[in-house]
């Protein structure tokens, strides 16, 4: 077949032009870069410039970067140390590199039976078998006296799905009943099977002290959960690591307790839990008084230790938009040094888990640092601590954000990176929620992959790493999991091997960097989240929540207070 050269032209153009009304029809976002500019990322962004930081974050030198360790202090001068050298300004505190706060780390000693009296009867739960909880105060003790159990349902307050559990019944002092997850039965109401903040048992416990409740006992079932008892029994067993209290309301005690014991604590009061259970799924649900009364009283052991994120700004070029910024995000700290493992190795390098982050947030901090033009708006680098003991770097950041909520134009986090070559396809957490999507759907597609939803929304990724501290201040936030389907494996390969480092390296000493690790994967990963950044800095709007996300009112909020 022959085809003359001015048909080709032709009939490129015209695919050209089909392409463009397709993506105006879309709404797809251009993802037009000066070839410049792309060049110079991809400079910057290699394989070397990955693997070094990961090396040294990773060594056994660095104690696996334990918070307030000598490892993490050691982290934290590298990362600084490497910002100023690529000539960033201090991002953190007081015209400093850091931004320090203190991780309270609280040990409750809870009695071995907690008891119940009811109008039908008394119920005694014991520990761990049928209840389980943390304090909810930093204080040497922690008591509930004589308090009556409300069940609330869900317990949530989401004007945007006219939902609202309280209906403005007084539970100030009561011990709080709740089930776990958000409504899940209809596609239009919290997003069905997809996990809401509001499913989050962080939202039940913050929705309890906002009412000034005592205390509350979540109901404990696996499919609500995501996960079984045994999950809730050895992360609530130990120490808890929060931030220092400040102002916000707090409840005496966060509790769960299993299916069968709360079935016979309403019981107690003359109530059936699936009775009560259905009435909860109604939006015309009102709380309920068990006729169940306690009181539990239990000392605390409390600890103080100070650790620091680390951030670097580059101020934009735009005289305006520098006033607003872009930022990275990646967690610094690791397990330090604990338990040995079965080769009798203590260090807990965290390599995938975070170093390789910090590498990628790095490289994309050169890639912006060597732009002959900066982008209009700010970009600031901030590697995070404490994320492993409940995101607290990113929560501190958010409640004490060296620019204010309303001009973080986006937060783009990485926690985790891939090692084991190229993929046709990236996982996004959280898809869905905001006009990033658009964004993150054209720049994989430019890089001839899939942009995949997340494989399991049930279990509320989107909440679990340090993007949900900025999402919950109303920035929308990006974050990409790792592709599956790797070039040059056999299918399921990418998915095998991810589980068998699950079971066998993820937050254990052997995540660590050997010569098995691959950049060119990685590399793909940090040129997307640097172009997704860079269009975001220079567009004139700053992205936005889909309209009635769970997040849009905080944005609102932020945008009227910058
Ligand atoms: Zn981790």
């Amino acid at each position: 077949m022959h085809i003359s050269t001015r048909a080709l032209a032709l009939a490129t153009l015209h695919v050209v032009f089909l392409a463009t009304i397709a993506s105006a029809q879309s709404g797809a976002p251009s993802v037009a870069i000066p070839e410049a500019v792309t060049a110079t990322a991809k400079a910057q962004i290699t394989a070397g410039a990955l693997e070094a930081p990961i090396r040294f974050l990773a060594s056994d030198a660095l104690e696996g970067r334990g918070p307030a360790t000598r490892g993490d202090t050691l982290a934290r001068l590298y990362l600084a140390s490497e910002l100023r050298g690529m000539g960033y300004l201090p991002g953190g505190d007081n015209g400093g590199w850091e931004q320090s706060f203190d991780i309270v780390g609280t040990t409750a000693q809870l009695p071995a039976v907690w008891s119940f009296a009811g109008k039908s009867g008394n119920v005694e739960l014991k520990l761990g078998a049928d209840y389980i909880a943390g304090s909810g105060v930093q204080s040497p003790s922690a008591a509930i006296n004589d308090a009556e159990l409300v069940f609330v349902g869900y317990g949530i307050e989401a004007p945007e799905f006219k939902w609202d559990d309280f209906k403005g019944v007084d539970v100030k002092g009561k011990v709080l009943v709740m089930l776990n997850n958000d409504p899940d039965w209809d596609p239009k109401l919290f997003a069905g099977t997809t996990r809401l903040y509001y499913g989050r048992w962080t939202y039940k416990y913050e929705s309890a002290a906002r009412h000034g409740a005592a205390g509350v006992i979540i109901v404990h079932t696996a499919p609500s959960a995501g996960y079984p008892w045994q999950v809730v029994q050895s992360s609530w067993g130990g120490e808890q690591f929060e931030l220092p209290a400040e102002s916000e309301p707090r409840i005496q005690l966060k509790g769960w307790a299993t299916e069968e014991a709360s079935r016979r604590l309403v019981k107690a009061g003359g109530f059936d839990l699936d009775k009560l259970v259905t009435a909860a799924k109604s939006r015309g649900f009102k709380p309920v008084k068990l006729g169940v009364r306690t009181s539990i009283r239990f000392d605390n052991k409390v600890s103080r230790v100070r650790t620091a994120n680390v951030a670097g700004l580059l101020p934009g070029s735009d005289p305006k938009l520098k006033e607003e910024v872009v930022i990275y995000s990646a967690h610094h700290d690791h397990f330090g040094i604990g338990d040995p493992d079965s080769t009798g190795d203590r260090i807990y390098n965290g390599a995938e888990d975070n170093a390789s982050g910090c590498a990628q947030v790095l490289a994309i901090g050169r890639a912006f640092a060597a732009l002959e033009t900066k982008p209009r708006r700010s970009v600031l680098m901030l590697f995070v601590a404490g994320e492993e003991q409940g995101l607290l770097g990113s929560k501190y950041y958010s409640a004490h954000p060296t620019i204010a909520a309303g001009r973080i134009a986006a937060n783009i986090n990485y926690d985790g990176g891939n090692y084991r070559g190229r993929t046709r396809d990236l996982t996004q957490i959280g898809a869905g929620k905001s006009s990033l999507d658009a964004l993150a759907q054209a720049l994989a597609q430019k890089q001839g992959r899939t942009l995949v939803p997340d494989q399991f929304p049930d279990k509320g990724y989107y909440y679990r790493s340090d993007q949900f501290s900025f999402a919950k201040i109303g920035v929308p936030a990006l974050y990409f999991d790792k592709g599956y389907d790797y070039i040059g494996k056999p299918a399921g390969w990418g998915k095998k091997d991810q589980e068998h480092w699950t079971e066998h390296v993820y937050h254990q000493p052997s995540d660590e960097i050997d010569d098995t690790w691959v950049f060119d994967g990685m590399i793909d990963d940090a040129m997307l989240g640097f172009e997704a950044g860079w269009l975001i800095a220079q567009a004139n709007d700053m992205p936005a929540w889909n309209p009635g996300d769970e997040f849009e009112a905080a944005r609102k909020k932020a945008i009227a207070a910058k």
